[in-house]
């Protein structure tokens, strides 16, 4: 599902069989409802091929095979065999999120503070040129922001922009809808977003 190698999550396409697709090619995630262990996300994603195509991707994927590292082996000079990385990436993702530092982060709006998050809290992104902009549903206060942030921010676990775009726009309750129409305009129109400190 998600290839460590390249960053990219595994989809399958009507036109081109297998595309792989990183982060910020994904356009909306939906959490089905039901499934519980594992959860499992609903995900629009923009494929090489011109379209937009559906797939699913279990929250473990989705949050976690990013900090897996490489799906491959090493070779253990101590054993002198070779051996998976994916643990050991885990263990120094855990090291590094215990000492502070956050795979993912974005700006709460509502809060007027950063955050850090999880892909799964990631409800639609958009593309425009170099920018992506991406909604995140905060899992502290459950406020809905919109942040513009570079390919990598999205992509690049730990790599987190020291500044961000944040659109100035509260969302309603009926989130999907406004996020819907808001995707429409977000980078055709002149939604006032302002720069804030993500990191010092
Ligand atoms: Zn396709
Ligand atoms: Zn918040």
């Amino acid at each position: 599902m998600y290839d460590g190698l390249t960053g990219r999550y595994t989809f399958s396409c009507p036109a081109k069989g297998e595309v792989r697709v990183p982060l910020s090619g994904f356009r909306l995630l939906e959490r089905l409802p039901g499934a519980a262990h594992p959860a499992v996300y609903k995900i629009t994603f923009a494929c090489a091929c011109g379209s937009d195509h559906e797939g699913l991707v279990t929250h473990d994927d989705l949050d976690w095979a990013p900090l897996a590292g490489a799906d491959t082996a090493f070779l253990n000079l101590m054993t002198s065999r070779l051996e998976p990385v994916s643990d050991d990436f885990l263990g120094e993702a855990a090291r590094r999120i215990q000492s502070g530092a956050w795979p993912w982060s974005f700006f709460c709006y509502p809060e007027e503070r950063p955050r850090p998050v999880f892909p799964s809290a990631f409800r639609l992104l958009s593309p425009g040129g170099e920018e992506v902009g991406v909604a995140v549903e905060c899992p502290a206060c459950a406020g809905t922001s919109v942040n513009l942030v570079s390919r990598p921010h999205v992509d690049v676990p730990f790599y987190n922009d020291r500044q961000v775009g944040v659109v100035e726009h509260v969302f309603p309750h009926d989130r999907e809808r406004a996020l819907a129409a808001f995707r429409e305009e977000l980078f055709s129109s002149t939604f006032d977003a302002s720069v804030r400190r993500l990191a010092a």
